[in-house]
């Protein structure tokens, strides 16, 4: 089914992600002919540009970002229009509402409207107001939708004062926070794999998982987004929302339906179940750190601090690793560990369940050191796929046992074509389907896990920040938050 005709209005559309994700990916869902017959993208900033200036700078986003390779459709670069106006003055408003109106009837799409938010996080609780001020907002003559980028308040205080304020000129039903890990076809893949796979559910508990392991690495540091990333950090930029996202499907209960309802309850159930980690414990169960300059295979490679826009005295942590609980049926007593960073070995994003180790080492020459444990490993980026580790005898004599993988890889499905996280979740919003996209209150849940740890980091200055050289795993701190004889899974090594 396509989505009812409308117009796109995306405000930043002179920046950044307009320009390397959101139109090459709406580029891509014109080619699969998803988008309505009578459709229009309106881009807004201060910059003045004519529709012709603006095609062509999106043409050459297209060209390069797109995920359909081939030529840039006429057809669809005709549909991009821009505006010009600062959307911090409420007074300009009427100018644009006018346009947008006019462009409406021009095309003929039905006064059906999605509002993308896609300007500094600043500018996200005014444009709502200024729009309900043009009795923009009310969805009783058309759609009206509006999408939030990331990020979703500064702390737990600053999320529930956007959630209120969005909440004063739009309903939640027509609110769309994006989270964008929950648009990769292999995030969604989770929960196929755990709820339309017998052999899983029976084992995924307490009783036969032993620990839970969430990574995503990067192995660039900030480059010129230093300023940016001041004021952020890796528990904001990453933990607060992909992370805990991603722990969030790991943990839930099977929902009752597929549907957004359904699914996001669940998801809300397992942030409020996060055994909150109180100030005085963040030392033990966060272990923060700081890329230093290093050199990596004879390059000399910069520290965060050195960093364009980086304050040279810095605490702003580019690693994060964790360790926590989940206080319910399903999960007591088993440990999760989240770890991200920038400068590491390598860029992945991973799920790993431990399960238990066999009872009984029968095959290990001293069984009291060698621990046989399976691992599921759900592998988000690169390399889309599922391994399953399991035990296999060694041919010849005697029982001794090696490793082996069970390997899926989504490249195998070599004819099929896995649309972009922004691809999915522009389609979704555009068929009013917010499945996949946070709730208000998951949102703040998240948030309310994190805030103790923000605030432990603020006001207790003798808070390691742990430097670790570029190209290696982050500070060895890391390594023992996770008991006993286990270590972190080097994604590298496989
Ligand atoms: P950017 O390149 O700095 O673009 C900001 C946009 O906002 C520009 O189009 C700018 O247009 C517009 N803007 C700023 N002040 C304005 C004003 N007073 N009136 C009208 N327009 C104004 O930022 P970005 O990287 O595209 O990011 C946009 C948002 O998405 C941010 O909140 C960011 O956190 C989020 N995000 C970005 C990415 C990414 O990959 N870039 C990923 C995830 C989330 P003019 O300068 O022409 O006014």
């Amino acid at each position: 089914k396509k989505p009812d005709n409308h117009i796109l209005v995306i405000f930043g559309a002179s920046g950044d992600l307009t320009h390397r994700k959101l139109v090459p990916a709406l580029a891509d869902l014109h080619k699969q002919d998803l988008l309505p017959e009578k459709f229009a993208v309106l881009g807004l900033g201060r910059t003045p540009l004519t529709n012709e200036q603006f095609r062509e700078k999106m043409s050459t986003g297209i060209q390069e970002f797109s995920s359909k390779k081939g030529d840039v459709p006429n057809g669809f670069l005709k549909r991009l229009y821009y505006y010009s106006f600062n959307t911090k003055e409420g007074a300009e408003y009427k100018g644009f509402k006018d346009y947008l109106l006019a462009l409406d009837k021009e095309i003929g799409s039905g006064g059906n409207f999605i509002f993308y938010l896609a300007t500094p996080p600043s500018m996200y609780p005014l444009i709502p107001r200024f729009l309900s001020e043009q009795g923009l907002s009310r969805d009783d003559k058309g759609f009206r939708r509006l999408i939030v980028e990331k990020p979703f308040g500064h702390d737990l205080a600053s999320a529930r004062q956007l959630n209120r304020e969005l909440l004063n000129y739009f309903k939640e039903e027509q609110i769309y926070r994006i989270d964008h890990y929950l648009g990769k076809e292999t995030v969604q893949n989770l929960l196929v794999t755990r709820f339309s796979n017998g052999i899983y559910e029976p084992l995924w508990n307490r009783n036969y998982i032993h620990h839970v392991e969430v990574t995503s690495t990067e192995d660039i540091g900030v480059g010129n987004r230093g300023g940016y990333y001041e004021e952020s950090g890796a528990l904001r930029d990453m933990v607060q929302n992909h992370l805990l996202l991603l722990t969030s499907l790991v943990a839930m209960e099977p929902p009752a339906l597929i549907n957004a309802e359904s699914i996001r309850n669940e998801i809300v159930k397992v942030l409020q179940s996060l055994r909150p980690i109180p100030k005085e414990e963040v030392p033990r169960y966060v272990i923060r750190g700081q890329y230093i300059e290093s050199e990596v295979k004879g390059q000399h490679v910069k520290g965060y601090r050195q960093e364009k826009g980086v304050d040279p005295k810095s605490r702003v942590e580019t690693f994060v690793a964790m360790k926590f609980y989940i206080d319910n049926w399903r999960w007591a007593g088993v440990p999760f560990y989240i770890r991200t960073g920038k400068m590491l070995p390598t860029r992945v994003t991973e799920i790993v369940i431990h399960f238990q180790p066999t009872p009984h080492h029968l095959f290990a020459d001293d069984p009291a050191i060698i621990r046989q444990q399976n691992q599921l490993v759900i592998r988000i980026q690169p390399d889309e796929g599922l391994l399953l580790k399991f035990g296999m005898k060694v041919p010849g004599a005697g029982f001794r046992v090696q490793d082996v993988n069970m390997d899926f890889h989504y490249s195998d499905l070599s004819d099929t074509y896995l649309p972009s996280a922004y691809e999915r979740l522009l389609l979704d919003c555009m068929l009013g389907d917010p499945t996949l996209y946070s709730r208000g209150d998951a949102v703040e849940a998240a948030w309310n896990f994190i805030d103790p740890i923000l605030q432990a980091w603020k006001e207790e200055p003798c808070i390691k920040v742990h430097g670790y050289p570029a190209g290696t795993w982050g500070p060895e701190e890391a390594d023992e938050l996770i008991e006993g004889d286990m270590t972190w899974r080097y994604p590298c090594k496989n």
